[in-house]
C-alpha cells in the first residue's frame, strides 16, 4: 500500500437529468443555453477569500439578474452571524437514531440557512467517518458505523433541501485525521504534503463510500472534496474518486465542491470531475486562480472542452433549482466577517462600506426541537438500582465541574469555539455556530431543585480538592460534569492539533470524579465529548451510581439534560460508537509524525472495514460500553422473530452506452470579447473570468503555455461521446435494484417496566465470509412502548445489504455463504436470530 496509486478515469461524466432529477435538468440547461463562457466561468469559481459576505461566494451574472451563490458553514447551523440556532452536532444527534430527529434537525437548520440567505449549507458530514476515535472533526458526522451514518445524512439531506437549501454532504473522502490533511510546514522538516489515506476497493465501497452513496440517493444538490490525497491523488484532482465513483458508478448529479484551498491544479481538476472552486483564490488572497481568468483560457484553447464547462454549470445550476432556489431565495442579509451593521461588502479588500448586517433572526420555535432532540439523544450507560431519574426533591445536590457552568469569557468567547472553557456543547473549528445563549447544566438543576425548595450547590474548579471534598460529604447526590474536546486543525486547544491526543477525560476530570466519588456514594457523572472517552478508572466504582454519555447538545445542553436527569424524558438513546477500556483496543489511530520525509504522509487503511465495533468483535476485545449500548428508565423483552422471504427478480448489471456530451449555446473565438470591461471597478484580490490580453498565451502568464496535450491532459479526457455505463451504477447512488427488498424482519417488543418508554431495536446481519465482520448494523428502528405493552419492529433488508463488493467484476455481489440475522438491544445483545435462506 505504500506505493498505492489511484488509476484514471475519463472522460468526466456529464450530468443526464437521471432519478429524481429531470425537471432541475431542463430547467439548467435551458439557463446554462443563455450564458456566455464568463458567465459559465463565473458559477464554478469563487471569487476569493473574504471577497462577499459568505463563507465561499461564485461570481453573479447579472446580465440575468442572477445574483451568484453563497456558500455557508456549518453542520450544526449557520455559522459566523446572530440571531441563528446552535443545534446539537451530527455526533450527537447520532445517538438518538431516531430518522424524525435527523429530519427534522436538518428541516430547521436548512430554514435557518434560507432566511439568512444562504444557497448551500456547507453540510452534513460523512466523511470523516470516524476511523478512528481521536479523530479531531469525527462529531461533525455521525457515526463510524456506515449505515447508521447513512440513514442520518439521507435524512439531513432531505430536510436541508426541503426546505429549500442546496446540502453539500462532505468531506469526499477519508479525510479522517486532521494532521497533514493539507500541504504545510513541519518544525524540522520543512514543506510536507498532504497525507495519501490509501485503501482498496473492497473496503471503500463496503465502509466509506457508502453513507456517500445514501446521501447521493437522497438528491444531495453538491457534494465537499476533501484536503487530503486518497492513493496519492489529491481528491479534489482525483478522476478515480469524482469521475469513476461519485459520478459515474453512484451517477451524482449535483456538484464537487473544493474544500478552502483544496484545489492544486486548473485542467487537471476540471477533467477530474471538479464543478466549483472554492474560495476561488489559488490559496487565501493571493489574487490568482487555477481557474477565473485560466478556465476561461483552457476552455478558448480546447484543453477543457466545452462540454466539460457546460456540464459543470449545468450541475450547478441543477441543484439550484431541483431544491426551488429560483423561489426560495431571499437577499444575502448577514457578513461572515464581521457582525457590525455598517462595514465593508468585499470585506478583504476593504471597499464598498454600506449596510453589512440586518440581524435577521431566524430561530423560529427552534429551541424546542433542538432541547428534545439533544435529551433523545442522551444516552444512559449506567443506573445502579434505579439513581435516575432524581425527582428534584433531593435535599442536597451538588453540582461538580468546569463542564456544568459558563465559559468565563461566555459562549462565544473563543473564536470558532477553540478552547474548553465551561460546559462543552459543541467542538471547535469550521464546523460550529454561534450560540444565541447557552443554557448550562448548572443554570437547569438550580431552576429544577428551586422549584421544590431544595438545598443546591456548586464547585466549580476542578482542582479545588479541598472544596470538592467538603461539599461532597454533605451531599445526598452529586451530579459531576466532565469532557473532551477535538476539532478543525487549523486550531489548537491545549496541545490538541484538532485530533485529539488522548482518549481521557480533560481538565483533570478523571480525578475530579474520583475525589467526589470517595466522598459521595451517589455520584451521577454526565459526560459532554466528542467521541468516546476512557472510563475505566471510575466507571464501576459502586459510587457512581449513574453515568449518561450527552455528547455536544447545542444551546439548550442545560436543559435536555435536566430533562433526562428529573425523568421528564426517558432515555432511549443508544451510542454511536464503541467506548473502549483503552485507546490500543481500537486497532486504529492518528498519524502525529509525518512517516515519509517530507512527500505525503502514508497513512494505510490495513484494518480494512473492521473499524469500531467491528474490530471490537474481531479482535475479540470486550468493552466498556459497546456500539448500540444505552439502558432506559423501563426494560424491554425481545421475542417472536419472523422473516418473510421476498421475491424480487434478478440483479441485472446496468449496460449500454450514456448519450453524447451535451453542448449548450455558442461561445465566441474573439479574445477581445473576453477583457477586462473598461466600465468595472477591479475589487483587490477578486477573482475574475476575464483575461488581460488577446493573445492566451500572453493572458497565462505561462512560460510552458502551449505544451503538446499528450504531455498533460490524460487520455479520453476530452472525449465527448457516447460513453459505456457502469454495471453497479444506473440512478443516483448505484444500480436501483441494489434497494430491492429481499426480506422483511419481524419482532415483538415488550415494555417490561412501569413506565412508558423507547426502545431502539437493531437488526444486525452476518455476511458469512472469512472476511466479513462478524456482525454489522443494516437496520433499526426507535419504538414507543406503553408500560406493559409490546410493539412489532419491522425492517427490510435490501440486496445491498446482503452483499459484498466484487473487484474483479465491479459490482455488488450475494456470496454463497450462510447468512444470519440478529435483533437486539446493542451489537452484542441480539437475543433474537435466524438463518436468511437464499
Ligand atoms: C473546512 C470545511 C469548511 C470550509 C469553509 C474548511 O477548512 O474543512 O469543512 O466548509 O473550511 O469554512
Ligand atoms: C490531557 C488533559 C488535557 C487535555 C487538553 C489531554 O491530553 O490528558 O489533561 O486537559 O489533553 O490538552
Amino acid at each position: 500500500l505504500n506505493e498505492a496509486t489511484s488509476p484514471p478515469y475519463y472522460p468526466s461524466p456529464w450530468m443526464d437529468g437521471s432519478g429524481q432529477w429531470a425537471e432541475a435538468y431542463a430547467k439548467a440547461q435551458a439557463f446554462v443555453k443563455q450564458l456566455t463562457l464568463l458567465e459559465k466561468v463565473n458559477l464554478t469559481t469563487g471569487v476569493g477569500w473574504e471577497g462577499e459576505a459568505c463563507v465561499g461566494n461564485v461570481g453573479s451574472i447579472p446580465r440575468l439578474g442572477f445574483r451568484s451563490l453563497c456558500m455557508q458553514d456549518s453542520p450544526l447551523g449557520v455559522r459566523d452571524t446572530d440571531y441563528n440556532s446552535a443545534f446539537p452536532a451530527g455526533g450527537t444527534v447520532a445517538a438518538s437514531w431516531d430518522r424524525s430527529v435527523w429530519y427534522q434537525r436538518g428541516y430547521e437548520m436548512g430554514k435557518e440557512h434560507r432566511g439568512k440567505g444562504v444557497d448551500v449549507q456547507l453540510g452534513p458530514v460523512v466523511g470523516p467517518l470516524g476511523r478512528s476515535p481521536e479523530g479531531g472533526r469525527n462529531w461533525e458526522g455521525f457515526s463510524p458505523d456506515p449505515v447508521l451514518s447513512g440513514i442520518a445524512v439521507s435524512e439531513t439531506v432531505r430536510g436541508i433541501q426541503d426546505a429549500g437549501v442546496i446540502a453539500c454532504t462532505k468531506h469526499y473522502i477519508l479525510n479522517e485525521q486532521e494532521h497533514f490533511r493539507q500541504p504545510s510546514t513541519v518544525d524540522g522538516i520543512g514543506a510536507v504534503d498532504g497525507i495519501s489515506s490509501n485503501i482498496d476497493d473492497k473496503t471503500l465501497h463496503e465502509l466509506y463510500l457508502w453513507p456517500f452513496a445514501d446521501a447521493v440517493r437522497a438528491g444531495t444538490g453538491s457534494i465537499m472534496c476533501s484536503y487530503n490525497q486518497v492513493n496519492n491523488s489529491y481528491s479534489c484532482q482525483n478522476s478515480y474518486l469524482m469521475n469513476y465513483l461519485l459520478k459515474g458508478e453512484l451517477g451524482f448529479q449535483g456538484f464537487v465542491m473544493s474544500d478552502w484551498s483544496a484545489q492544486h491544479s486548473g485542467v487537471s481538476s476540471a477533467l477530474a470531475g471538479l464543478d466549483m472552486t472554492m474560495p476561488g483564490d489559488t490559496g487565501f488572497n493571493t489574487g490568482l486562480s487555477f481557474w477565473g481568468t485560466n478556465l476561461t483560457i483552457a476552455v478558448l484553447n480546447g484543453t477543457v472542452p466545452e462540454w466539460r464547462i457546460d456540464d459543470m454549470a449545468t450541475r450547478i445550476m441543477a441543484a439550484y433549482y431541483l431544491v426551488g432556489r429560483d423561489k426560495a431565495q431571499v437577499p444575502i442579509n448577514f457578513n461572515s466577517w464581521s457582525l457590525d451593521t455598517y462595514g465593508y461588502q468585499h470585506a478583504y479588500a476593504q471597499t464598498d462600506y454600506g449596510l453589512i448586517n440586518q440581524h435577521v433572526d431566524v430561530r423560529y420555535e427552534h429551541a424546542m426541537s433542538i432541547r428534545s432532540a439533544a435529551a433523545r439523544s442522551t444516552v444512559l450507560l449506567k443506573n445502579t438500582n434505579n439513581a435516575l431519574p432524581l425527582s428534584g426533591k433531593e435535599k442536597f445536590t451538588a453540582v461538580f465541574g468546569e463542564d456544568a457552568d459558563n465559559n468565563i469569557y461566555g459562549p462565544n468567547g473563543c473564536s470558532d469555539r477553540g478552547c474548553d472553557n465551561g460546559t462543552l456543547a459543541m467542538g471547535w473549528g469550521s464546523g460550529t455556530a454561534n450560540f444565541p445563549y447557552l443554557v448550562t447544566p448548572l443554570t437547569a438543576i438550580q431552576n429544577e431543585v428551586l422549584q421544590y425548595g431544595g438545598v443546591i450547590q456548586h464547585e466549580t474548579d476542578n482542582w479545588a480538592s479541598q472544596q470538592i471534598l467538603a461539599l461532597a460529604q454533605q451531599a445526598t447526590v452529586s451530579i459531576v460534569f466532565v469532557n473532551s474536546d477535538s476539532g478543525e486543525g487549523y486550531i489548537i486547544v491545549d496541545g490538541n492539533e484538532g485530533d485529539r491526543n488522548n482518549l481521557t477525560l480533560w481538565r483533570n476530570g478523571d480525578t475530579l470524579i474520583q475525589n467526589v466519588s470517595a466522598n459521595c456514594n451517589n455520584t451521577i457523572v454526565v459526560i459532554h465529548s466528542t467521541g468516546p472517552v476512557l472510563v475505566d478508572a471510575w466507571y464501576n466504582n459502586p459510587n457512581v451510581t449513574a453515568i449518561l454519555w450527552a455528547g455536544l447538545p447545542g444551546e439548550q445542553s442545560g436543559n435536555s439534560i435536566a430533562d433526562v436527569l428529573y425523568g421528564r424524558v426517558n432515555p432511549g438513546a443508544k451510542l454511536p460508537f464503541t467506548m473502549g477500556a483503552s485507546r490500543t483496543d481500537y486497532g486504529t489511530d492518528i498519524i502525529y509524525e509525518p512517516n515519509n520525509g517530507n512527500a505525503a504522509p502514508q497513512d494505510n487503511f490495513v484494518e480494512g472495514v473492521f473499524i469500531d465495533y467491528r474490530s471490537f468483535d474481531k479482535n475479540n476485545i470486550t468493552p466498556i460500553y459497546e456500539f448500540g449500548f444505552g439502558l432506559s428508565y423501563t426494560t424491554f423483552s425481545y421475542s417472536n422473530i419472523n422473516i418473510i422471504k421476498a421475491t424480487p427478480g434478478p440483479y441485472t448489471p446496468t449496460t449500454g452506452t450514456t448519450k453524447a456530451a451535451p453542448v449548450l449555446g455558442s461561445f465566441s473565438n474573439d479574445t477581445t470579447e473576453y477583457q477586462f470591461p473598461p466600465n468595472l471597478t477591479y475589487v483587490a484580490t477578486y477573482i475574475y473570468p476575464y483575461i488581460n490580453s488577446t493573445n492566451l498565451s500572453t493572458a497565462s502568464e505561462e512560460p510552458d503555455y502551449g505544451l503538446p496535450a499528450d504531455k498533460y491532459i490524460p487520455a479520453g479526457a476530452t472525449d465527448g461521446s457516447p460513453q459505456p455505463r457502469i454495471a453497479a451504477g444506473g440512478g443516483p447512488g448505484g444500480n436501483p435494484e441494489l434497494w430491492d427488498v429481499m426480506f422483511t424482519v419481524k419482532a415483538t417488543i415488550t415494555n417490561t417496566g412501569n413506565i412508558p418508554g423507547e426502545e431502539v431495536v437493531q437488526m444486525y446481519v452476518s455476511l458469512g465470509g472469512p472476511d466479513d465482520p462478524k456482525v454489522v448494523l443494516r437496520g433499526f428502528d426507535r419504538l414507543s412502548i406503553q408500560a406493559g405493552h409490546s410493539a412489532e419492529f419491522s425492517a427490510d433488508i435490501t440486496r445491498r445489504d446482503l452483499s459484498n463488493w466484487e473487484t474483479t467484476t465491479q459490482n455488488w455481489v450475494i456470496s454463497s455463504y450462510p447468512k444470519k440475522v440478529y435483533v437486539g438491544s446493542s451489537s452484542r445483545k441480539l437475543p433474537l436470530s435466524a438463518d436468511l435462506d437464499l
